[in-house]
């Protein structure tokens, strides 16, 4: 076969939509595992609804999740350019060449006459289909009404026949004769629109997708099962242009834990928000592959885990094959869950530099503290936390100046033999100098209950609970090495002032 080519074709309205990542990721892993090319393309031609600043932030979020692209606007290619707003003139020359053929006819229905018509058929039971009043015109009516300055779009004489895909999820799909009418390839121009070439009006998404899969040598789209529907009208046209269109897989719909397709309302939708919350792109890139996706039977990821796979692994695993008919449903506690198993698996000073920004933003400052301080406390307590986020407030007890007695805490120092318990401990760690040591810290509770004869919980529950002022949280021999001395026996003062 020639070479792969993919594309990842958004349009820029919004942050990029977490449905629209997993589209991009599974473009992405095909390209990577086949060594083909993952071209991302602007569809920009809806003037209204996109904007620049759209498409910075989509691109913003394509690189935040890690992914890289061989052709696009900001890289370019042997395609460019990659806007379609920037193709117009090129869009005019297919358009030309359609009407020259008959294939096209001007049609001067407006958008309020085509609604009431289309409501007319739904009211009806009918699947509304343009009712072919203008295909009906002579091209010397059609002439003399756009001399007059009427404005038309030029609609597409959608062949009346039976159309069948073969599709890599749905297997074979039948679009039955009739199913579509005749549609628009150019629509009359909107606010701040001008027309391609005189006469020819402004492209819409179905033409302009067909010539640039084509003039762009895509070997396959991968894209949303919502596109089905387009899918036989874009066969028609490559049918029109004489161009065999490139493979099809329409990947099932994602669906919220309500069964409901993945709206506003179901959540979180944009990969920003979820990055902004603290989630990885390693974890959402892992949980979005897998909706609507599944590895090999058998396949055994390093991780131990049958659903943790690491990129390169989802890379070398990943086939059409493994697309799932069935719909996908976001679990945002599966995601969650799987957030922070990533949390607690990378490289804790990977761990470290990411969460800088959420430390910063939680007002701490943390120039007064090394680099390896920081992984050090990161190690202590990843495994409290879900998400990149809630660090900071676990590493409270590294970062406070003034520690705090939690009511829990109180309760714990206040037991009849709490006191000996903490007065022994002090006396110990003062006894030694230097550095506090894991090994030191881990033999102190056996001193202590030596010398005072407590044990258990009673021993325990306040040793924590003077030095941290909460009676849950990490071991304390992970935790007194990174306090130091000075800082443990200053805290337990300033908690047993404040247990009195
Ligand atoms: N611009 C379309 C969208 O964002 C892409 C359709 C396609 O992949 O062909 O839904």
């Amino acid at each position: 076969m020639s070479q792969i080519r993919v594309r990842f074709a958004p349009s820029p309205t919004g942050h990029l939509h977490v449905g629209g990542a997993r589209t991009l990721f599974f473009n992405w892993l095909f390209a990577k595992k086949l060594g083909g090319a993952l071209v991302l393309r602007v569809e920009d031609t809806d003037q209204v609804r996109s904007t620049r600043e759209s498409e910075r932030m989509i691109l913003g979020d394509v690189e935040r999740l890690g992914l890289d692209y061989q052709e696009g606007p900001n890289v370019g290619g042997p395609h460019a350019p990659y806007r379609q707003s920037e193709r117009l003139s090129l869009y005019a020359d297919y358009v030309r060449r359609l009407l020259a053929e008959d294939r096209v006819y001007y049609c001067f229905c407006s958008d309020e006459l085509l609604t009431q018509k289309r409501e007319a058929a739904m009211k009806l039971g009918r699947t509304p289909h343009y009712d072919g009043t203008c295909a009906r015109l002579s091209k010397e009516e059609a002439q003399s009404r756009l001399k007059q300055g009427e404005k038309a779009g030029l609609r597409f004489r959608a062949p009346q026949k039976t159309y069948v895909l073969q599709d890599h999820v749905r297997g074979r799909v039948e679009f039955k004769e009739g199913m579509v009418g005749d549609f628009l390839v150019t629509r009359t121009p909107g606010a701040g629109e001008k027309e391609i070439a005189e006469g020819i009006g402004f492209p819409v998404y179905n033409f302009c997708c067909v010539i640039d899969d084509h003039l762009m040598e895509m070997s396959h789209v991968i894209r949303a099962e919502e596109h089905l529907s387009n899918t036989v009208r874009q066969l028609m046209l490559y049918e029109a242009f004489g161009w065999t269109p490139p493979e099809f897989a329409h990947i099932a719909l994602v669906l919220g834990s309500d069964r409901q397709k993945l709206s506003k309302r179901s959540g979180d939708v944009s990969v920003f928000e979820y990055i902004e919350k603290g989630y990885l792109p390693e974890a959402l890139l892992n949980f979005l592959s897998l909706l609507g996706w599944w590895p090999p039977a058998g396949f055994k990821p390093a991780s131990g885990h049958p659903e943790v796979l690491s990129i390169a692994e989802l890379i070398s695993t990943f086939n059409l094959e493994g697309l799932q008919k069935a719909p996908g449903v976001f679990d945002v506690q599966k995601l969650q869950w799987m957030n922070s198993f990533y949390i607690r698996s990378l490289p804790a000073a990977e761990i470290a530099r990411r969460a800088q920004p959420f430390f910063e933003g939680a007002g701490f400052q943390l120039e007064k503290h090394s680099q390896d301080w920081l992984v050090k406390v990161i190690e202590v307590i990843r495994g409290e936390v879900t998400l990149l986020s809630e660090l900071p407030q676990a590493a409270q007890l590294f970062l406070e100046s003034t520690p705090h007695l939690e009511a829990e805490a109180k309760v714990a120092l206040s037991e009849p033999t709490a006191l000996s318990v903490v007065e022994a401990m002090v006396g110990t760690l003062s006894a030694n100098q230097g550095p506090l040591t894991v090994e030191e810290v881990d033999g102190l509770p056996k001193r202590v209950s030596t010398q005072t004869g407590v044990k258990g919980k009673s021993l325990y529950m306040p040793m924590r609970a003077a030095v941290t002022g909460k009676i849950h949280g990490p071991e304390l021999k992970l935790i007194l090495p990174i306090l130091g001395r000075e800082s443990v026996l200053k805290r337990i003062q300033a908690l047993l002032t404040q247990a009195r």
